[in-house]
């Protein structure tokens, strides 16, 4: 099966890619010259539709994956949430938006946070699958690491002491919210094709 990603996201789409077993996933960006739609959601699901339903119009007719996720700190009330990609105030500025949690971290001593990823399947036809995934960890205030994108470099999962960047893809995507619904949703999308 195939699907076209519907990100502008390189790490993300390297991620499905090494995440997802029996799945061909191809880019977006191999169908239309720019990707970029608003993402005006109050939801991860409602922004998650949103891409999904902008890259099927230029799919060619093959179903689409998309996904939306976000870091949320419950001392900082959710923050940054569906906000987490433009913190900073620049959309996908991952050197700002990390400069920004830095700072709004920095005289809390609670810095619990997790990763929340709402990950869909939208066919030509309607029909939508989808699934969540979360990983539960805290935030530290020096950056560590080179691997992985965004918040990685600060964020230590629980019953690790190493960053998501200090791990190789393959020990992240174990672990990560994305690797746990793109998982989830390809058993279910081996179930939904069984049962076409
Ligand atoms: P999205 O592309 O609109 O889903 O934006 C998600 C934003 O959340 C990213 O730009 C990052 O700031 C953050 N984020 C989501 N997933 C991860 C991850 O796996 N590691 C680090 N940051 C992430």
């Amino acid at each position: 099966m195939r699907l076209v990603f519907a990100t502008g996201n390189r790490h993300k789409l390297q991620e499905a890619r090494e995440i997802f077993s029996a799945v061909e996933i191809l880019s977006i960006a191999d169908f239309v010259d720019s990707f970029d739609p608003e993402e005006h959601g109050k939801t991860f699901l409602e922004n998650a539709v949103i891409k999904a339903e902008a890259a099927l119009a230029h799919s060619g007719g093959l179903p689409v994956l998309s996904d939306d996720s976000g870091l949320i700190i419950p001392a900082l009330g959710g923050a940054p949430g569906v906000h987490s990609a433009r913190w900073g105030g620049v959309n996908g500025d991952h050197v700002r938006n990390r400069a920004k949690l830095r700072d709004d971290i920095e005289d809390i001593t609670d810095r619990r946070g997790y990763f929340l990823c709402t990950a869909i399947v939208l066919f030509p036809d309607g029909r939508l699958i989808g699934a969540n995934g979360r990983v539960d960890g805290h935030l530290i205030l020096e950056e560590r690491g080179q691997h992985g994108f965004g918040y990685d470099p600060m964020f230590i999962p629980d019953g690790e002491t190493r960053t998501f960047a200090e791990m190789s893809p393959d020990e992240k995507n174990a672990l990560s919210h994305r690797g746990r619904a793109f998982r989830s949703l390809e058993k279910m999308l081996r179930w939904h094709i069984s049962n076409d």
